[in-house]
């Protein structure tokens, strides 16, 4: 076993796919501190810049002296608190929908509702840049994988019309990870009802960011809990904490409650923490300024990048990757944004994303200024070129 890991280490290596982790010393914001040096990131998904919201982190001191720091057993036993209960009814109703129900992280949530769901009669319909966990859940629940390349309605409705599966789900990113684009939701929800598909969406970053009130990408495409019967959202990205969540009615949410391994054999979240969610959905109801700004830097970034001819990907939303191909290639501009300009831009590299699409992947947060993104562009048009 040593020498098989040593091996896969070198290939890792000698690949340009070996990982690293980056160590700072600061607060989750733009700036941070790295060995005692200022960089500038452009990586996280704290869009709104919530993780460091004063009234978030009051919010997490005052949980943590009400019900203390952890919540001492799994859901179903005694670790769920009236500040968990808060938090789900409060999801909901800011989601519109009849029940929500909190996860550890996002991760577990796909896992548990894809695993609960469904089983070896069944048939799940998965875009080919799903996020990993919906392939794990996918696989984990042993139903039929039929994976379609991205955005292909064409080949979605293929499928679709030639399946023998008892329940078909057809399941989504509402925005794309590593691509920052929408998935083709209207289209996904016409095949749907004539194929007597349910949809799932993975809302991780749509969630609080997308959508003219934040209520993401099904907002943005006004779609309802008849067209999207289960959504999944996370609440360590634009609401700035941990955790996530899937909403939608009374029986769905009473049935993984039964049976979501991932919810059911696992400690609940601290209290503290579910009371610092609450808050946090109070401000991405009540303080839209965070996505204005967010709006307006995301429209400032696309055309200071059209201006000096750099090539984007088709997104609107907060995620801006910029497509290198070659992961050394990716590695080594990375490598240099942070030794010659202090900047910290994530290369992503396969088996993340595609063979051949290794990309710089850019993130913009609301904490950020225009200065900034004027900067990121210098350093960008030096290092490409
Ligand atoms: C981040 C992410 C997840 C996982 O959420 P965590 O709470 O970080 O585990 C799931 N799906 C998508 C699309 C994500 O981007």
């Amino acid at each position: 076993m040593h020498q098989h890991l040593q091996n896969f280490l070198q290939q890792r290596t000698d690949a340009n796919l070996y990982r690293r982790r980056l160590c700072h010393e600061t607060k989750q914001q733009p700036e941070l501190m790295i060995d005692g040096e200022k960089y500038l990131s452009f990586c996280s998904n704290d869009y709104l810049g919530l993780a460091v919201h004063p009234k978030l982190i009051k919010a997490w001191q005052e949980g943590a002296e009400t019900y203390g720091v952890g919540s001492g057993a799994s859901h179903l036993v005694t670790g769920h608190t009236q500040a968990h209960h808060a938090l789900e009814e409060e999801l909901a109703a800011f989601m519109r929908r009849e029940r929500a129900l909190l996860f550890s992280t996002g991760y577990m949530a796909n896992v548990g509702v894809l695993s609960a769901l469904l089983s070896r009669h069944d048939a799940v319909f998965t875009d080919k840049l799903n996020h990993a966990s919906l392939i794990d859940g996918a696989l984990l629940s042993r139903a039929k994988v039929q994976r379609f390349p991205h955005n292909d309605m064409e080949r979605l409705a293929y499928l679709l019309a030639n399946t023998s599966a008892r329940h078909k789900l057809i399941v989504v990113d509402g925005v794309f990870s590593m691509d920052g684009d929408l998935a083709d939701l209207p289209a996904i929800v016409k095949l749907a009802h004539q194929h007597n598909a349910w949809v799932m969406v993975d809302d991780a970053h749509g969630f609080g960011a997308v959508g003219k009130t934040g209520r993401g990408t099904l907002e943005h495409f006004n779609l309802s809990v008849q067209d999207v019967q289960i959504l999944m959202g996370t609440l360590g990205k634009a609401a700035g904490v941990s955790g996530a969540f899937v909403a939608g009615d009374e029986v769905l949410i009473e049935a993984l409650i039964q049976s979501a391994r991932s919810y059911i054999y696992t400690t609940a979240l601290p209290p503290a923490l579910a009371h610092t969610l609450r808050e946090s959905v109070h401000i991405l109801d009540n303080e839209p300024q965070h996505r204005e700004q967010l709006n307006d830097l995301i429209a400032y970034f696309k055309q200071q990048a059209q201006q000096y001819d750099i090539e984007l990907m088709p997104s609107d939303t907060a995620i801006q990757p910029i497509v290198i191909g070659d992961a050394g290639r990716a590695l080594a501009l990375s490598q240099r944004l942070k030794a010659e300009h202090q900047l910290i831009v994530t290369a992503i590299r396969p088996p993340t994303v595609p063979d051949n699409t290794a990309r710089l992947r850019i993130t913009l947060c609301s904490l950020h200024t225009k200065e900034n993104i004027d900067y990121l562009m210098k350093a960008l048009i030096k290092v490409l070129n």
